[in-house]
């Protein structure tokens, strides 16, 4: 296998000129040319720290060029990426690093309005005395907030040295760096990355070159990316959405790479596609919504926009559609995947129709195998029959990071991955993804699925997003709550309304009983929704 070190050399090579990555906040950009060149000297940076192959280095950023430049610079020299959320505080900061034993964590200084990691990171570093930090002064003024930081704590220090040794002493440090792309396998770890927490707490996938660039490498393939692609992100990179789909997708087809904001931004996301050119625009489905339902959504030009990718959870059909015809993305893409499958499985192909764009996550993806199970016996279950999601291949993680434990209840003895998703295949392979094991609903001994009665309640002409969850009910065990969120024009929505509305159409043990307006949904910063939190206010609101 091919390193990610020695991919994007070769990739460099082909287009020096071509752009690679763009920070629209800060207004720098950077072609192949200078990407390869500064990773190169980040990396001889790291080097002269210290840093050796194998060491966990942090990243605690968000959106911004340099969390690109630290991907590959420690990719380059085999040190494990820690991608550490940035919705983190110093609790979960300080769990991350020591679960990960990190050894340097490179951090941004501020992110208006709210957080101050530079505080943070230092409370963090007096306690885990192991602890190296550097912090990234070299991005726009307002993240870093007038806080002044040591040469030894300085991002611009630590990539200038690394230059000025490669500049000075060139062939020395060329070599020596040479040396040590040379001893890299794609086998080794080269990434930790904790999981979304939807479901629980974050666990630390562990995953190597070889899981990652292949993923992402697929997925450009997939897209069709050239160097004539303009790929731009809102999804964060801590996540693999953004590092894996965004990042390797891109760079290893000699595509760009455009960030429009540090956080997501509807009105940045919009403007980068028409100012940058765009062919590719990620998202999830909320932020797709958000750019579609603003007020200057007719504002911003589409029309270069040719695909993109959606994943993360379910579309609604309407969003869907809307996608297609409104945004040009006549090619875009679902995606379906987990961390611990580096992490795309299944992916829709461009010539899909519509139904099956919208109502299954494709087929799928090259070199992977897939089964859909019975939970409890493991028995593959026939076709168009409901069960476990299940994968195997090059892109199943390596283990969770320390926890051997949760490997072996996750990943079987014949190297199957259970997902935990219930999913069922149909007869040509499509697969249609219908919730997780732990949000089913159990009414009156009825088995809910609340991703189809969210489905059925989109329709809803008051209704511009909805969540639906199991309450506890001393008759029925579980009864259904549907969060909503109104569209503009309308202040309430009752339940008789919602009930009326499903009366006929929808099964009786299906319909809600309860329904609660409110403003937004709390969500991970990967942009999912945690229906974890729902279920608990529910079930504070029902009793
Ligand atoms: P945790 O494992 O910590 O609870 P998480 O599972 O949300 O968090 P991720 O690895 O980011 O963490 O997300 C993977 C999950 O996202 C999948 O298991 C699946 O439930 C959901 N998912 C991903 N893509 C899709 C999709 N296209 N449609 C429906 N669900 C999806
Ligand atoms: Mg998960």
């Amino acid at each position: 296998g091919i390193t990610i070190a020695e991919h994007i050399k070769r990739t460099a090579a082909n287009n020096p000129e071509s752009l690679a990555l763009v920070d629209r906040h800060s207004n720098r950009r950077w072609t192949y040319s200078d990407f390869d060149h500064d990773t190169d000297a980040l990396a001889v940076g790291l080097l002269e720290r210290g840093v050796k192959k194998g060491d966990r280095v942090g990243i605690w950023a968000q959106n911004v060029g340099e969390w690109a430049l630290v991907q590959y610079a420690t990719a380059k020299i085999g040190a494990i990426l820690v991608n550490v959320n940035p919705a983190y505080r110093s609790h979960e900061l300080e769990f991350v690093v020591e679960q990960s034993g990190m050894r340097l964590l490179i951090s941004q200084i501020v992110a208006p309005p709210h957080s101050d990691f530079h505080s943070i990171a230092t409370e963090v570093a007096a306690k885990v005395s192991s602890l190296d930090l550097v912090f990234l002064d070299t991005v726009s003024e307002d993240l870093i907030g007038g806080v002044a930081v040591g040469e030894r704590e300085s991002f611009a220090h630590l990539i200038g040295q690394g230059r000025e040794m490669l500049e000075d002493t060139g062939a020395k440090y060329a070599v020596r760096l040479q040396q040590v792309i040379d001893d890299l396998s794609a086998d080794d770890p080269i990434n930790i990355q904790y999981t979304s927490g939807t479901t629980g707490f974050p666990k630390g996938v562990t995953l190597s070159h070889h899981n990652i660039l292949n993923n992402g490498f697929f997925i450009g393939e997939m897209l069709s990316y050239t160097p004539d692609d303009t790929v731009v992100v809102p999804v964060p990179y801590y996540h693999c959405f953004g590092m894996v789909i965004g990042n390797l997708a891109a760079l290893s087809h000699g595509s760009a790479v455009v960030l429009p904001a540090p956080g997501f931004d509807p009105v940045a996301t919009m403007a980068a596609v028409t100012e940058e050119k765009a062919t590719s625009l990620y998202g999830v489905p909320t932020m797709f919504i958000a750019e579609l339902e603003h007020p200057r959504f007719s504002e911003f030009d589409f029309s270069t926009l040719r695909t993109g990718v959606m994943a993360g959870s379910p579309c609604p059909v309407n969003t869907m559609r809307r996608v297609i015809d409104d945004m040009n993305m006549s090619e875009v893409a679902i995606c379906y995947g987990m961390t611990e499958t580096a992490p795309v499985s299944m992916m829709t192909r461009v010539d899909d129709s519509l139904q099956k764009r919208t109502e299954t996550v494709g087929r799928v993806m090259p070199h992977l195998e897939i089964k859909i199970a019975d939970p409890v016996t493991g028995q593959t279950v026939p076709r168009g029959q409901k069960g476990e999601f299940c994968t195997r291949g090059y892109a199943v993680m390596l283990g969770y990071w320390d926890q051997p434990d949760k490997t072996a209840e996750t990943i079987d003895a014949a190297r199957w991955i259970h997902t935990g998703d219930l999913a069922i295949m149909d007869d040509d392979g499509y697969v249609d993804i219908s919730g997780r094991i732990k949000d089913m609903v159990i009414r009156g001994g009825e088995n809910v699925y609340p991703r189809e009665v969210e489905e059925f309640l989109y329709h809803h002409p008051a209704i511009r997003d909805v969540q639906v969850v199991g309450v506890s009910d001393e008759k029925y065990g579980e009864e259904l709550m549907a969060w909503v969120i109104l569209k503009d024009g309308f202040d309430s929505l009752s339940a008789e309304e919602v009930r009326e509305f499903c009366s006929g159409k929808l099964a009786h043990f299906k319909i809600p009983r309860y329904v609660e307006v409110r403003e937004s949904f709390p969500m991970t910063v990967s942009g999912k929704i945690r229906k974890i939190e729902l279920r608990e206010e529910g079930e504070k609101i029902a009793h």
